[in-house]
């Protein structure tokens, strides 16, 4: 089998598969933006965000990856005059990190290695010390396959009263937000993840008092902009207008399933690949209990390195998964099961792994990992 990239099965960790009806929508000629037709479909996209984010708000669709929302999100909400503490435990809090830089010199970084839990005594501690005016973190930690306990450290930038950002990237549809009792001011979303849409949108939700505190940031990202233009099911400048397509379809696809049936098929893939896991006798790279339910991190066995393993699956199998980024190139690989992925996808991959490993003389229970995934199908 060599690689084909139009029937690979495809695990990375976003963009995910797309579905036809989803590829479909966006087959569609050119509209005019200003149009009835094109207003139509902005304002059944805003009907439909709330079933995305499970919570009412100011909702706003952006062109431009994840980042754009990230970026638009820090640079109309960080503080000039108050400091913004940063979480970060992997390489996009660290991003989060360089973005907030861009736009405020009064950042404190809460740090902890990658895959390790941000430190709560340690926020708590910078929050008591005051003048906080926002609280950046990643809800999920793609790149090392963690989701922060977001419960855990909400209350406390609740009670210092400080404005909580949250990059939901990989976690938005994919692992459960209580965006309402948590208190989150602003959460990103990107279109390629949980909610299964081509790449190239940023879906931001908004609390009223983060769009009290809106300040103009980037031009072309000025959330007050879009907000202003979205009353009128409008956008300031052209958008991606066939994303906008697929996104309303990818909306509607996830209101037929609908968001907590989303959430727990996510859950019950994520236990069935970290059950495959232990069978293959791997290790998951973060803490079992803090491990994400949209992307699971694992070691690669020692000595064999990316071309052993994640090359020979894509090359040999025609299967995908990421590999590690930073200094965790060549010694994680990381399967995505977030959107629309499902039982066939867990089950090939996982088939191919086992093979990989027993060629390799390197598995201690063949047939182990695919039972583990049996078990855990409903
Ligand atoms: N933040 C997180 C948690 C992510 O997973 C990603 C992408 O994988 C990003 C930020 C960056 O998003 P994008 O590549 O869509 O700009």
């Amino acid at each position: 089998m060599t690689f084909d990239p139009e029937t690979a099965t495809f695990l990375i960790a976003g963009p995910v598969r797309i579905h036809p009806r989803v590829l479909r929508a966006m087959s569609m000629s050119s509209l005019n933006h200003r149009g009835d037709y094109f207003h139509g479909v902005v304002a059944e996209i805003r009907e439909l965000l709330p079933v995305l984010f499970g919570a009412k708000g100011h909702q706003l669709i952006l062109t431009g990856s994840g980042t754009a929302g990230l970026e638009a999100v820090h640079s109309s909400l960080v503080p000039k005059d108050r400091r913004t503490l940063v979480l970060t435990n992997g390489n996009f809090g660290d991003r989060s990190d360089e973005i907030v830089r861009r736009y405020s010199t009064n950042v404190t970084t809460v740090k902890a290695p990658w895959g390790q839990p941000i430190p709560l005594e340690a926020v708590r501690a910078e929050l008591d010390r005051g003048d906080v005016g926002a609280v950046c973190v990643v809800h999920n930690e793609t790149s090392v396959g963690l989701a922060n306990d977001l419960g855990a450290i909400a209350p406390a930038v609740k009670k210092s009263g400080a404005l909580f950002l949250v990059d939901g990237i990989s976690a938005v549809a994919g692992i459960p937000i209580d965006v309402e009792g948590w208190g989150i001011d602003a959460l990103v979303a990107g279109s390629q993840k949980g909610l299964a849409a081509p790449a190239g949108l940023a879906l931001v939700h908004l609390s009223d008092r983060a769009v009290a505190a809106l300040h103009p940031g980037t031009f072309y990202l000025d959330l007050a902009a879009h907000l202003k233009s979205l009353d009128k099911n409008d956008t300031p400048w052209t958008p991606a207008v066939p994303l906008f397509l697929a996104l309303r379809e990818a909306l509607v696809l996830l209101r037929e399933e609908g968001l907590a049936r989303r959430l727990e098929r996510t859950h019950r893939l994520a236990e069935g690949a970290r059950g495959a896991v232990d069978a293959l006798g791997l290790q998951l790279f973060p803490e079992r209990r803090h491990a994400s339910d949209t992307v699971t991190a694992v070691r690669n066995p020692d000595g064999m390195g990316d071309p052993e393993l994640r090359k020979a699956l894509e090359r040999e199998y025609n299967v995908l998964v990421q590999g590690g980024q930073g200094a965790l190139t060549g010694k994680i690989f990381r399967v995505g099961h977030m959107g629309i992925a499902d039982w066939p996808d867990l089950l090939v991959t996982f088939a191919a792994l086992e093979r990989i490993l027993g060629k390799a003389g390197r598995l201690p229970n063949p047939g182990a990992a695919l039972r583990a995934i049996v078990d855990r199908m409903p």
